[in-house]
């Protein structure tokens, strides 16, 4: 069964206010309330999704040791190497 996340919109409880975790089948209905103190509540991402989303994305230091080169852009068409091997600063101008 999927576990969902939940957290209260506003204020709510001890258990609610920080999110809490609701086993349920797909089939049951999206909670609206807290089932502790009734405050109304949302359902947000759950954190597992997102740790298999970021879980083939390189460490810096990785991708150095693999031989690619990364950059971030620091301005507009300004590209600064943050790992890797190749110029420190490439631009577009
Ligand atoms: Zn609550």
């Amino acid at each position: 069964m999927p576990i969902y996340r939940y957290q209260a919109n506003h204020a709510g409880c001890p258990h609610c206010q920080p999110g809490f975790d609701e086993m349920q089948r797909l089939s049951d209905p999206e909670l609206s309330a807290c089932p502790q103190c009734g405050a109304a509540i949302r359902r947000v991402i759950c954190a597992p999704a997102l740790a298999i989303g970021g879980s083939h994305l390189l460490s810096e230091k990785k991708i150095g040791e693999k031989g690619f080169t990364q950059y971030k852009k620091i301005g507009k068409g300004v590209y600064e190497k943050t790992a890797g091997k190749g110029p420190d600063i490439i631009s577009s101008d």
